[in-house]
């Protein structure tokens, strides 16, 4: 009987720790996903900060002497995409401005960019 007693108690111990062990990899996984989740917040934010610094500064016509560089990338990735858009817009034969030769995307009847209206005949 004593026997019986001991390893029903063991089994019990056994299978406590088991749900214990479970309920603690459940614990770690769930704040793993939390820990993630807040990092890409935090990756956001410094996103959304860099890109009002960048605007600010642009506005401004400052470029922080130590950001050179990032500054720089930042505007020939700005300009390889311009050009490209330019590139796609004349593909499909969208007009060019008469005044500065950029290529609004939409038919429309004045330049984004420099506010010359477009001729619509101008092909
Ligand atoms: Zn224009």
């Amino acid at each position: 009987m004593a026997l019986f007693d001991q390893l029903g108690k063991k089994f019990s111990d056994f299978s406590q720790d088991v749900a214990n062990q479970s309920k603690t990899l459940a614990d770690i996984s769930k704040w793993n996903q939390s820990i993630t989740k807040e990092e890409n917040k935090i990756s956001e934010l410094y996103r959304q900060l860099g890109e009002q610094y960048y605007h600010r500064c642009r506005a401004e016509g400052t470029t922080p002497e130590a950001d050179t560089f990032l500054f720089a990338s930042v505007d020939a990735a700005m300009e390889q995409i311009h050009e490209l858009k330019d590139r796609i817009a004349a593909a499909k034969g969208h007009p060019s401005c008469p005044r500065c030769g950029a290529r609004p995307a939409q038919n429309a009847k004045f330049c984004p960019f420099c506010g010359s209206p477009m001729n619509s005949e101008v092909k």
